[in-house]
């Protein structure tokens, strides 16, 4: 079966995000910012379900994580160690006529053409340019208090390596994971938030033994593509690419990417690497500092190896916004409906009086009051109900509840399905029960 896009173009998904709140461009007002995005009112509840999931999955549900939050500001003999002032670069290319710059492993994705009058791109010598963001800590600029932000969660979890073992009960294997802001200074950052200078990473380090490595390694592999089928991804968009040998790092043991199938073709979602020793070996040598496990019972002594899922929160966002998106017809009228897991929508519950003169505003504010007190919802008396219906769908709200004459009479009232559109009496007293059913994840 030949997998297709969930949506044609890309459009669809920035326009959607634009109109319902979910993401904005940042600065509009002055014209946009390229390279950076802001996450409206849904957008970042969204982003906040999306990193609970993570972090449940990933930590709470588990007793061999613990999590960190780490600085983003770090020593900079950090990126010293870990190769990154040196080595974390991308090969930039520039036009000589119409003075385009973009990274040379990403020519074949290039649609820009040369805006010089009738000529073809005429590339340069590729430089190494390197990604993260320089500034200076204190007031005055000089070389002696240059610092770097970020540019992945990952070195913080190295770095307090020791911490977390002397302060908590770990035993190898164990993880410590992150979740937060990320900086790249990107060649070129099209294809909305897949993309940007400013972005969230959620990571986890697994340290283990090196012999338990190959099998770790296939084990995250796995766990982490199901994470995103249980949420509702479709199967037919994802894949795991198995990095070929002349992709891999010269530490690297082996690496996976996870990719969707996004408008602009196949992309990698998400990277799980075994990336050896090399992480404490390189912080050991340059600290001075021995980051190693000992067994307690047996007195052994080694330098753990690492398996690393990361992440990054937005192209997530962007993967469960695009595949969550539907067009269809109801009655001969057209409907776009985001069909997101009900554990990610911004809104669970929609509370609606039929008629906002007819069924008295206080019985549906205390429905709505009663409903609120456990789950996000929102309460709606603008315009006739099939808009209101609408309006929940492009948000991706899974229930609806309205109010109407027989709620009077029967103390009942109907709750209507997003995916589904059964509509179903349900008695108020129940109606906790019911949810709680329905989110149960
Ligand atoms: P790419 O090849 O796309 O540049 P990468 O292999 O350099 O990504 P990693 O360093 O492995 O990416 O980072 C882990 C994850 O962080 C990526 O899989 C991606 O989800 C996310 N990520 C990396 N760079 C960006 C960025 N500039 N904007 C948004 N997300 C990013």
């Amino acid at each position: 079966m030949t997998s297709k896009p969930k949506v044609e173009s890309l459009d669809t998904i920035v326009s959607l995000s634009k109109r319902r709140g979910f993401i904005f461009p940042s600065s509009e007002i002055y014209g946009g910012f390229a390279s950076c995005y802001d996450y409206g009112p849904m957008g970042v509840e969204l982003k906040r379900n999306v990193k609970d999931a993570w972090w449940n999955k990933m930590v709470t549900m588990r007793d061999d994580v613990v999590g960190l939050d780490c600085s983003i500001i770090m020593h900079p003999k950090v990126w010293e160690a870990s190769g990154h002032v040196a080595n974390f670069t991308d090969p930039l290319i520039e036009c000589s006529h119409c003075k385009l710059r973009v990274r040379e492993d990403h020519l074949e994705f290039l649609d820009q053409k040369c805006t010089s009058k009738n000529k073809e791109h005429s590339w340069g010598e590729p430089r190494q340019f390197n990604l993260m963001f320089k500034t200076n800590l204190g007031p005055v600029e000089s070389s002696s208090n240059t610092v770097y932000l970020r540019p992945e969660t990952a070195q913080g979890m190295f770095v307090n390596f020791q911490n977390v073992v002397d302060s908590s009960r770990v035993k190898i294997p164990f993880g410590i994971a992150q979740q937060g802001k990320s900086f790249r200074n990107e060649v070129s950052t099209r294809r909305f938030t897949f993309r940007t200078a400013e972005f969230e990473q959620m990571e986890m380090e697994y340290f283990c033994r090196e012999e338990e490595g190959e099998e770790l390694f296939k084990y995250w592999r796995e766990n982490r593509l199901n994470w995103f089928k249980d949420l509702g991804v479709s199967q037919s968009r994802l894949r795991l690419r198995d990095h070929k040998p002349d992709e891999l790092a010269h530490y690297s043991r082996c690496c996976s990417d996870i990719e969707y199938l996004f408008p602009f073709g196949w992309s990698e979602l998400e990277g799980i690497a075994w990336r050896g020793s090399y992480d404490l070996t390189k912080h050991s040598e340059n600290s001075n500092k021995n980051l190693v496990w000992r067994d307690q019972a047996s007195g052994e002594t080694f330098t753990p190896n690492v398996i690393e899922p990361a992440l990054g929160t937005d192209r997530a966002i962007l993967t469960f916004l695009t595949d969550a998106y539907e067009e269809d017809e109801i009655n001969g009228n057209k409907r776009t409906v985001l069909k997101l897991h009900p554990a990610l929508s911004p809104i669970k519950v929609a509370v609606f009086p039929l008629l906002r003169k007819d069924s008295h505003p206080e019985k549906s504010r205390e429905v709505y009051k009663m409903i609120k007190s456990s789950y996000a919802a929102t309460y709606d008396e603008s315009g006739n109900i099939g808009k209101r219906y609408r309006r929940q769908d492009e948000i991706g709200t899974p229930i609806c509840v309205t109010i109407d004459h027989q709620t009077f009479d029967d103390d009942t009232i109907t709750v209507r399905d997003r995916d589904t559109l059964e509509q179903q009496r349900v008695k108020i007293d129940a109606l906790k029960g019911f949810l709680f059913e329905k989110f149960k994840f």
